[in-house]
Order: structure tokens, then C-alpha cells, then sequence
């Protein structure tokens, strides 16, 4: 059955009226399998006025009431885990256990944002002066915009929503048209659980009503996660307009094994972070740097074998480790990145290009790919691939590996394979990346810290969620007060001091 995708604008879903509309697919199978309108800045207008109509009563609504909202939600999101996932990974073509983890990793942040309470505690000092207090407090920031990318329907927009509506903002997502299946239920579950019409719309679209979002005067806040070149697009645009901006971009994470690490396990950990959901995470491990000529080969030796035993399929066998990857457009993109990589002189070990499974010929499958002997001087390293694809480089000194990480133009995530804590916390401290595993391939952070790269996977100074997301929908207000009941004092023409 073919789905028709509008908006969800006021507490309601909605046709779209610009006459714009885009195919979805299923990856699986490479068929359509519906059609997403693509919005006009004047349908944007409608979804700013339904969340600027619903901003006064929701900011102003004591926050343990806001946080049984996103209780409830919780709830409702856990109730139609099964449907939800289901939809996901037909959008996206994820494996479904991988899709029910999207929908978790969501809900960790959305089981953070019930502290709310807590978290919006302002800061208080008695006595600051002669008769004087001062008190500060976090007050959400207004009508705020999520512009999402296709990787994580779930997750992302939950990072987003589930802190900015606890704090008090009104919230217009605008997530990927290639599966916006999954966003637009989130939004109905929420008004179910009680949000009240416009606090949560979501507005489908391309670049066209992106830059409607960037450039809309009533849009306090954007928070953007999707490739660098655009995050940074959107960062510039927002910054243009006077407004506050979070931009995650993309990524290239690498993988440092010393030659005192657990391979076995390593390896282990490595094949599931550099292919698991076709390599299309931005904490996905496409870069391993083997120290020492035999750490590299027996890596080699041991990877060529994990990956034969690797299963790619649909994404509803539960079999597979892997399925499809998002388009035939990206498809072509990683294989001839492939291509590009065996003309740069790399060592092609396992060859993913020309994948088909039997059925399903016309879904976008690639095969795990696997380079050695990359070195940085190549392209196809320099860039993020987003696909089944593992680059090894080689390096004697574990100094020049850290370095390597290092000096990259991506920045998100790095994880150190060793048995030695003394050299793993001295990488910590030095690696110049935002987040760093020790033995953890995926260091993505607990929905309680913060998650955000450093360099081009990051524009901003604000992480998602954590203390950082509410920072980020919220502004400091300070209050210096005296109650005078002494008397009437002098006029001062100086800068007051507090003495
Ligand atoms: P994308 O940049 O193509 O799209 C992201 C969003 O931007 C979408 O909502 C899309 O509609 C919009 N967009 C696309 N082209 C645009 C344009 N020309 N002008 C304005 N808006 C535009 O990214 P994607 O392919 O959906 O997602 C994959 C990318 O996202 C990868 O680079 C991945 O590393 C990155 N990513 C980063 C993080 C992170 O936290 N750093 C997390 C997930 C994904």
C-alpha cells in the first residue's frame, strides 16, 4: 500500500498544498512505496503561527506538568514500539532489531527530558550586596526548528523535540523526505499524550523550506543534524539571521588498535560498528589504524573472515546483520568511492560493489567492502563514505595514529582498542575528537551527557541533549533585587558596586 505523507501542523495531519511532492522508497526492495509533499515557505508560515499560538500557555505551564506530557509519550512510544519499528525500518531499510534501537536510544532522551524539573532550577545568591539577592533562571528560548537527517527517523528528532518541548519551546521538525514515515507518528503520539495542538508540528520538505526555516524571523533557535557542508550551509544562514544554532555534520571515526589490544573482541567490535545499519551512522568505525605491520595483519586476516560469515538481507530478516543502504543515488555514490579507492592505490580485500540477493535484486544492497593500505593522502580516506565500507591504515609509531584521528577534518568520534590504561588515558586527554571510546567502538553518550563532534562534524557550541540541550532551548535571565525599607537614598552616577 502506498502512503501519502503531508505535515502535522496544530495538532493535526495535513495535506500538502504546494503541488511538490517526492517519491519514498523502500530500500529493500527498491520499490516506491509513497510520496512525501514537499512544503512552501507559505505552509512554514502556518506551522510557525500554530507553535507561536500554543508558545504563551505551554512555556508558562509548570514544568512536572510538561514532564507527565513526555511520561505519557513514553508510554505511547513503548506501547507501538513493534508498528513503529516496522515503519522505520521499511523507510529506511535498517534491520528491525537495529530500528527498535533507534526508537530506544529516542526514548533515553525523552526519559532524560521528565527530569525537566530539575533541570530548569535556576541559581540563586543571597545577600549579593547591602539588602540585595540575585536569582537566575532558564526560560525557554520560543518557537524553535529541528531540521533532521534520514540515518536516525527516531532518535535524531526525539534528541531534539523531547528536550526543546520540556524546556518550554514550541517545536517544528522538519525531518529527511526519505523516510518521513516515522516523524509523523512521533507527532501524533505526542498530542495524544497530551501536548496541546502546536507544541510539536512537523513540516515535510527539501532545501526549499530549509531555507524558509533559516531565514524566518519568528524561529528563535535551529538545530540541524545532517552532512557538513549543508550543516554548515544552515549555521551560516542561521547566524545570518540572528539566531541560535546547533549543526552536527558528518564524520569519519576511527579505530586505533595497539598491538597489545584483544583482537578477537576488537575485531568483533569493529565489524559491527563499521557495517552494522550499512555503515550509515555518523559514529559508524570506517577508519582502522593498525599499529604495527602484525597487528594489521592478523586484523586483516581475522576481519576477511568475520565478513564472510556476514549476512546482508532485507531488513525484516532477522538473519541479516545488515540490509540495504538508503537510495540507488547513494548506492552509486559508495561504489564509486570504491572505485575511487582502488584507483587511489588502496588494497581491495573484500569487494561490495555488484551485491545482489536473490529476490530482491533491485534493493540497494553493497556488500562489506574492506581496504588495507589506505593512506591519508587519499580521497576516498579523506571523505565521509557512509556506506559497508572499512579503510585500514598502517602505522609503526601509535603516536602517529592519535595524529591521524587527530588532525582529520572530521572530529564526531575515536575509539582506542588497548589493554593499557595509562595509554588510554592519555589518548583521551589528547585526541583531538569530541567523543572517544576506550574499548567502545560506538562512544555515542548516554542520553545524559551531551553528544557533538568537534571540527566539521560539529558547527556550534552546544551539544545535543544533556545539560547542553537544554541549554540550548533555553535563555539565562538574571534578577538583581532590593526591597528598600530604609531611607530614601542618594542618586548614584557610577557603576554600581556591590560594597
Ligand atoms: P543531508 O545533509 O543530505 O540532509 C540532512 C537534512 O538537510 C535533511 O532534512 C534534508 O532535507 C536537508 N537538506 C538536504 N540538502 C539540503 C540543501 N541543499 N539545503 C538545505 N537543506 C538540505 O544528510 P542525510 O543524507 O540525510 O544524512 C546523512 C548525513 O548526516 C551524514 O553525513 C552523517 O554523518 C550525518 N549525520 C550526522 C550526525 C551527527 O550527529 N553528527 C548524526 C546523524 C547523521
Amino acid at each position: 500500500m502506498s502512503n501519502g505523507y503531508g505535515h502535522f501542523i496544530k495538532g493535526e495531519a495535513i495535506e500538502g498544498k504546494s503541488g511538490r511532492h517526492q517519491d519514498v522508497f523502500n530500500p529493500s526492495t527498491g520499490e516506491i512505496s509513497g510520496r512525501v509533499a514537499l512544503a512552501n515557505a507559505s505552509e512554514l508560515d502556518q506551522a510557525v503561527a500554530s507553535a507561536r499560538a500554543a508558545l504563551p500557555a505551554w512555556a508558562s505551564m509548570n514544568p512536572q506538568r510538561r514532564a507527565r506530557v513526555l511520561f505519557k509519550f513514553k508510554q505511547l512510544v513503548e506501547s507501538r514500539a513493534d508498528d513503529l519499528a516496522q515503519l522505520l525500518s521499511a523507510e529506511h531499510g535498517k534491520v528491525l532489531a537495529d530500528a527498535h534501537g533507534d526508537i530506544q536510544r529516542g526514548l533515553d532522551v525523552i526519559e532524560f527530558a521528565c527530569g525537566i524539573p530539575h533541570l530548569l532550577k535556576g541559581e540563586y545568591t543571597q545577600g549579593a550586596g547591602p539588602g540585595i539577592d540575585v536569582y537566575s533562571m532558564r526560560q525557554p528560548v520560543g518557537v524553535v526548528a529541528g531540521i533532521t537527517p534520514f540515518n536516525f527517523p527516531a532518535m535524531i528528532p526525539m534528541w531534539m523535540f523531547g528536550v526543546a518541548i520540556a524546556t518550554g519551546c514550541t517545536f517544528i521538525l522538519k525531518p529527511s523526505e526519505k523516510d518521513p514515515g516515522v516523524p509523523l507518528l512521533l507527532a501524533e503520539l505526542m498530542t495524544q499524550a497530551g501536548a496541546p495542538a502546536g507544541v510539536l508540528n512537523v513540516i515535510n520538505g527539501d532545501k526549499q523550506v530549509v531555507d524558509a526555516i533559516v531565514s524566518h524571523p519568528l524561529i528563535r533557535a535551529v538545530s540541524f543534524v545532517g552532512s557538513s557542508d549543508i550543516a554548515h550551509y544552515v549555521y551560516r544562514g542561521c547566524a545570518e539571521s540572528g539566531k541560535r544554532v546547533q549543526a552536527m555534520g558528518g564524520a569519519k571515526n576511527h579505530g586505533i588498535i595497539l598491538p597489545d589490544a584483544d583482537l578477537d573482541q576488537a575485531v568483533k567490535d569493529i565489524a559491527g560498528a563499521a557495517y552494522g545499519s550499512a555503515g550509515e551512522r555518523c559514529m559508524a568505525l570506517s577508519a582502522v589504524v593498525a599499529v604495527g605491520d602484525q597487528t594489521a595483519n592478523r586484523f586483516i586476516e581475522a576481519m576477511r573472515e568475520e565478513l564472510s560469515n556476514l549476512r546482508v538481507g532485507i531488513s525484516t530478516d532477522p538473519q541479516a546483520d545488515y540490509g540495504p543502504v538508503i537510495s540507488a543515488v547513494h548506492k552509486e555514490r559508495v561504489e564509486n568511492y570504491i572505485a575511487m579507492g582502488a584507483a587511489e592505490g588502496a588494497d581491495l580485500i573484500c569487494d561490495g560493489r555488484g551485491f545482489s540477493l536473490q529476490g530482491y535484486e533491485n534493493g540497494f544492497y553493497i556488500g562489506p567492502t574492506l581496504f588495507d593500505h589506505v593512506r591519508p593522502e587519499m580521497q576516498s580516506y579523506q571523505d565521509e563514505i557512509f556506506g559497508p565500507v572499512l579503510q585500514v591504515l598502517r602505522e609503526d609509531d601509535p603516536e602517529q595514529a592519535i595524529r591521524l584521528a587527530s588532525d582529520h577534518q572530521y572530529g564526531n568520534g575515536v575509539a582506542l582498542f588497548t589493554r593499557d590504561g595509562g595509554a588510554a588515558r592519555d589518548f583521551a586527554q589528547r585526541v583531538n575528537v569530541g567523543m572517544v571510546g576506550i574499548n567502545v567502538p560506538i562512544p555515542v553518550p548516554v542520553a545524559y551527557h551531551s553528544f557533538g563532534g568537534w571540527k566539521r562534524s560539529a558547527f556550534g557550541d552546544t551539544n545535543q541533549h544533556g545539560m547542553e540541550g537544554v541549554r540550548f532551548y533555553t535563555q539565562t535571565k538574571t534578577v538583581t533585587q532590593r526591597w528598600p525599607d530604609g531611607p530614601t537614598g542618594q542618586a548614584a552616577f557610577n557603576i554600581p558596586l556591590m560594597d
